[in-house]
């Protein structure tokens, strides 16, 4: 097997050796930092409590609220010289986190990107355009570094703008994209509108990532534009994209470890979960000198795949992200994740591409709204069709949400489009 790096074909003790040693190494440079250093102090933790990479349930968690309560530099581990680069975290879900890099830094975080594009196959023969916004956003440099490193020519087209990004994949003839799931829709439903086949692009892989998306839209959107798809996962925490990466095998991310230890845990707890159980991942950087961060709570909810990977690779894969433990919603007392909703609607294959989850109180209960995008064709249809689609979607998701939503089927291209990261649910019950 041809890799980008050796690091790729080391075997579990291998790994197991380099992750005690580099934890070591991680908790005894983070103590270069107030915040750690009383943190573990109170913890009894140095460099020898720890035997195993298990060990590092010793560690106290670090999460959200504390690097906020840290911002901007309070995790700093080396002088503010070194640092060469910041970038912050979408900020999505409130203030942002800004994370410090050295040259170091941004030099393993480049390689590790290289990594995961060589793994699917992108070579310095490949044009890359790199189709997310750049400035703060990791997903930008993050990936472009990546594509430079592997002396691809790497067009940094930045978010939007479609008729200029179809303009230079044709042109420069780009072969590889880096998009977000949402833009991908916008892209395709562009060429489409236009008249075009957005099979004809030169395009034959494209990277989809940053946010949560299911297999079904991976199969509809591989099927359109015909190319391959792979997920990239990553957060600012943890650098940004390159924390793990499918492979050919499209079965699982690997996450590379020998750069992060990933544990995933019962998020009420904070326990390890059984084998193969979902829970959230807790990401440990390894190498990081600007701003190690010991067991991050993520707050993605994933879990380990069982077994070895085909493809011969030894570093543990993660089930895609089915949701983040703050993007559920609680309606009627049921427990929902926009994820569960997405799988089901996407089965139907007159649903088009997009949809949003509208919240509501009407004064006496929680209401919830799917508004589902349709395809064209449907809605010169019999009336009959759209309203047997419409009770044939609310009895499914009934089936998978045990509660039923009312259904709204919309025309296409009427919901509203996000150029970052897309927004599923409109929450409006506090605005009552
Ligand atoms: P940010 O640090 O602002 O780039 O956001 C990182 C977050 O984006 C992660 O914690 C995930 O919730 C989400 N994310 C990134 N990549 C993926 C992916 N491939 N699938 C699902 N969610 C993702
Ligand atoms: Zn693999």
């Amino acid at each position: 097997m041809e890799v980008f790096d050796p690091a790729e074909l080391w075997n579990r003790e291998q790994i197991e050796i380099v992750q005690l040693s580099r934890l070591k190494s991680a908790i005894v440079h983070a103590r270069n930092c107030a915040f750690y250093r009383e943190r573990l102090e109170q913890a009894g933790i140095g460099p020898d409590s720890l035997q195993s990479p298990d060990d590092i349930r010793r560690i106290p968690f670090t999460t959200k609220q504390d690097l906020r309560g840290q911002y901007p530099a309070g995790l700093l581990c080396v002088p503010p010289s070194e640092i060469v680069r910041m970038h912050c975290s979408s900020g999505t879900t409130g203030a942002p986190v800004a994370v410090c890099h050295t040259q170091n830094d941004v030099n393993t975080w480049a390689d590790l990107m290289a990594r995961c594009l060589y793994m699917v196959g992108v070579r310095r023969e490949d044009v890359f355009q790199n189709m997310s916004g750049y400035g703060l956003f990791t997903g930008g440099l993050g990936i472009h570094f990546g594509a430079e490193r592997l002396g691809c020519m790497t067009i940094p087209a930045g978010a939007g703008n479609t008729r200029r990004q179809i303009k230079l994949i044709r042109d420069f003839r780009t072969t590889v994209a880096h998009i977000l799931p949402s833009y991908a829709l916008i892209l395709g439903e562009h060429l489409r509108s236009n008249g075009e086949n957005p099979r004809d692009l030169p395009l034959r892989i494209a990277v989809v990532g940053a946010e949560p998306y299911t297999e079904e839209f991976r199969r509809r959107m591989e099927e359109l534009f015909d190319i391959k798809i792979y997920n990239s996962y990553g957060l600012s925490e943890m650098n940004g994209p390159g924390v793990g990466f499918e492979c050919t095998e499209q079965s699982g991310l690997h996450i590379w470890e020998d750069a992060y230890l990933a544990e995933i845990v019962d998020p009420e707890t904070g326990d390890p979960v059984p084998a193969g159980e979902v829970g959230e991942l807790v990401m440990t950087s390894l190498c990081r000198e600007g701003m190690p961060i010991l067991r991050y709570r993520t707050r993605d909810l994933t879990r380990f795949l069982p077994g070895e990977c085909p493809c011969g690779r030894v570093h543990r894969r993660v089930d895609r992200i089915l949701g983040r433990t703050d993007d559920m919603f609680i309606i009627k007392g049921v427990n929902v994740y926009p994820m569960q909703i997405e799988e089901v609607i996407m089965t139907f294959p007159e649903v088009g591409q997009n949809y949003l989850i509208v919240l509501e109180n009407d004064g006496v209960s929680d209401i919830m709204r799917v508004q589902v995008e349709v395809r064209d064709e449907c809605f010169v249809e019999d009336m009959r069709i759209l309203q047997n689609l419409q009770k044939a979607i609310a009895r499914r998701l009934r089936a998978e949400i045990l509660l039923t939503p009312r259904v709204e089927l919309v025309e296409s291209n009427s919901l509203p489009r996000a150029e970052g990261k897309a927004v599923r649910v409109r929450d409006l019950r506090d605005d009552k």
